[in-house]
């Protein structure tokens, strides 16, 4: 298992649910906690391993991982915030993105159970990111302008298309 990067265009599908609860998507997800913890991020969406379907981890430094299967956002705060992200399929690049400061999310765990959660703060950050990845949106897709010209030579030689 390895960590893809912008240019692949597995990162630019949207993602399908996933039909099939077992050992084989638990173990799925105990690798990417691995590899995401080994890498220093704070999440791993399936698409940036190289797998097109819904699922993602999370974890908040300091706090246990959560597993998020065929989530959907079902509430964002009207408040925005700003802050600083960067992502391991993006090396090198980091910018402000505005997002919704709260969201609460619907998903099955890796025992393929449903449950709800109310974000916040840095959680939700990460959540929305993560999100975002199962519908092939990057978070340089979201940067403002005044940032994105900083890096747009970058983004156009990983990404040839966006000439
Ligand atoms: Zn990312």
């Amino acid at each position: 298992m390895k960590v893809v990067r912008i240019g692949d265009p597995v990162l630019r599908q949207k993602a399908v649910r996933v039909e099939q609860f077992g050992e084989a998507l638990k173990q799925t997800l105990d690798e990417m906690v691995v590899l995401m913890k080994k890498k220093s991020g704070v999440g791993l969406a399936a698409p940036q391993i190289g797998i097109p379907e819904r699922f993602f981890v999370v974890q908040v430094p300091g706090e246990q991982p959560i597993a998020f299967v065929n989530p959907e956002i079902i509430e964002t705060s009207l408040e925005t915030v700003d802050f600083t992200e960067g992502c391991l399929s993006v090396p090198g690049v980091w910018g402000d993105v505005s997002r919704p400061a709260s969201v609460r999310i619907q998903a099955v765990n890796a025992d393929g159970k449903m449950f709800r959660l109310d974000a916040d703060g840095y959680l939700a950050r990460i959540i929305q990111h993560e999100f975002d990845h199962l519908n092939g949106v990057l978070f340089v897709d979201r940067l403002k302008e005044r940032e994105l010209s900083k890096i747009r030579k970058k983004l156009e030689k990983w990404e040839p298309s966006r000439k």
